[in-house]
C-alpha cells in the first residue's frame, strides 16, 4: 500500500470521526432548540387565549401564524446547522490532512531507512556470492584444471566466505542493537572497556607496528550505566577504524576527561583524516568515503561506524568527527553523566 493512499485513508477516517460527533450535536441541538421555540410560541399564543376567548376567529389566525414561525425557525435552525456542518467538514478535512501527515510520516521514514537498508545489505550480500559463482563455473567447466588452480579457487571462495561473515555478524549486531538493550545495563568502568577493546585489537595494531597509548593525563576511571560488551565494541570499532586508516608506525592517542555533566574521550590518529565533505556522512549505513585516498585497499562494509553511533545512542551519548581531511581523525565521544 502507498503511504499516499494511507494518507487519504487516515484522513477520511478522522473527518468520519468528526462528522460522526458534529451532525450528532447537531441533532441534538436541533431537537432541543425545536422543543424550545414550540414551548415558546406556544405559551406566547396560550397568553392571546386567555385574553381574547377560546372562539375568536383571530385565534385560529394566531395558531396558523405560531405554526408558520415554529416552521420558519426550524427551517432557519437546519439551515445554519447544515452551513456549520459543511463547514467543520472542510475544517475537518485540511486538519486531519495535516495530522495523517505527521502520524504517518515518521512510519513512512523508518520504512524508507529500512527499505534502503535492505537493498544495501543485498547488494552487499550479493557481490560477494556473485563472485564465488562465477569462479565456481569457471572451474567446474574446466576438464584440466589442476589441483593448485583449484586450490586457489577455493583460497580465493575462503576470502569472500569470511567477508560474508563478517557482514553478516555485524548486521545481526545492528539488529540486536535495534532492540532494546537497557534493561542489561550496569556499572561498567570505561577505561576498563577500553583496555579490554585495546586488547582485542593489539594483534591488528601490532602488524602495522601502530601504538594505541592513554595520553599521560588520564588518571581517572570514570564509571558507567552501560551495556559492557556494546561498549567494548564500540571502542573495538574505533581503535579498528584508526588502524585500518593510519600509516605504519604511527600513533593513537586515547583521552579520557570528566567534567560535572560529562564524561568525554578522544581517539586521534595520525591517518589519511575524513574530508569535510564525508563527515557529516561517516555514521550513515553503509558509506564508505573514497578509500583510493588510503595506499592499502581497506576492507569494510561502512557499518562500523553506524553501529558505534547507535551504541552511544543507547547510552544517551553523542559521537563527534573531527578532521583537516590530512593530517589524522579525532573520535569524541561523550557520555553524560546523568540521564
Ligand atoms: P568501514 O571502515 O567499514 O568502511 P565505517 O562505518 O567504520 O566503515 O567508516 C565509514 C567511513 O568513515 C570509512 O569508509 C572511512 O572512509 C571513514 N573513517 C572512519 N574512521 C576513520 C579514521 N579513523 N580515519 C579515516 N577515515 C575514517
Amino acid at each position: 500500500m502507498s503511504f499516499k493512499t494511507a494518507y487519504l485513508k487516515l484522513t477520511l477516517f478522522y473527518v468520519l470521526i468528526v462528522m460522526v460527533i458534529s451532525i450528532g450535536f447537531s441533532v441534538v441541538i436541533f431537537r432541543l432548540s425545536a422543543d424550545e421555540i414550540e414551548r415558546g410560541l406556544g405559551r406566547q399564543s396560550r397568553i392571546f387565549v386567555g385574553m381574547r376567548g377560546a372562539n375568536n376567529p383571530m385565534i385560529m389566525d394566531l395558531d396558523q401564524i405560531r405554526q408558520d414561525q415554529i416552521e420558519e425557525s426550524n427551517h432557519n435552525l437546519q439551515t445554519n446547522l447544515l452551513y456549520f456542518n459543511i463547514l467543520i467538514l472542510i475544517l475537518s478535512f485540511s486538519i486531519s490532512y495535516i495530522l495523517a501527515q505527521k502520524t504517518l510520516k515518521p512510519i513512512e521514514e523508518a520504512v524508507e531507512n529500512q527499505n534502503r537498508f535492505t537493498a544495501d545489505a543485498s547488494h552487499e550480500l550479493r557481490t560477494p556470492l556473485t563472485a564465488m559463482k562465477t569462479e565456481t563455473e569457471v572451474a567446474l567447466r574446466d576438464n584440466n584444471l589442476k589441483i593448485d588452480d583449484a586450490r586457489n579457487i577455493l583460497k580465493s571462495n575462503l576470502e569472500e566466505i569470511n567477508k560474508l561473515v563478517s557482514l553478516s555478524s555485524a548486521l545481526l549486531k545492528l539488529a540486536k542493537l535495534d532492540r532494546d538493550i537497557k534493561a542489561e545495563f550496569k556499572k561498567i568502568s570505561l577505561k576498563k572497556a577500553i583496555d579490554d577493546a585495546m586488547d582485542k585489537v593489539k594483534k591488528l595494531a601490532n602488524k602495522k607496528a601502530i601504538k594505541i597509548v592513554f595520553d599521560e593525563t588520564v588518571v581517572i576511571s570514570p564509571i558507567i550505566l552501560g551495556d559492557k560488551d556494546s561498549l567494548v565494541e564500540l571502542f573495538i570499532i574505533l581503535f579498528d577504524n584508526a588502524i585500518k586508516y593510519s600509516p605504519e608506525r604511527s600513533k593513537i592517542i586515547v583521552e579520557i576527561s570528566q567534567s560535572n555533566k560529562e564524561i568525554r574521550i578522544i581517539i586521534s590518529d595520525q591517518g589519511v583524516g575524513i574530508r569535510e565533505s564525508d563527515l557529516p556522512h561517516i555514521f550513515d549505513r553503509f558509506y564508505r568515503a573514497d578509500f583510493s585516498r588510503s595506499k592499502e585497499k581497506v576492507d569494510g562494509y561502512g557499518l562500523g561506524l553506524s553501529i558505534a553511533k547507535r551504541i552511544v545512542d543507547i547510552h544517551h551519548g553523542s559521537i563527534l568527527a573531527k578532521s583537516d581531511g590530512e593530517h589524522g581523525s579525532e573520535f569524541i565521544v561523550r557520555f553524560p553523566l546523568k540521564h
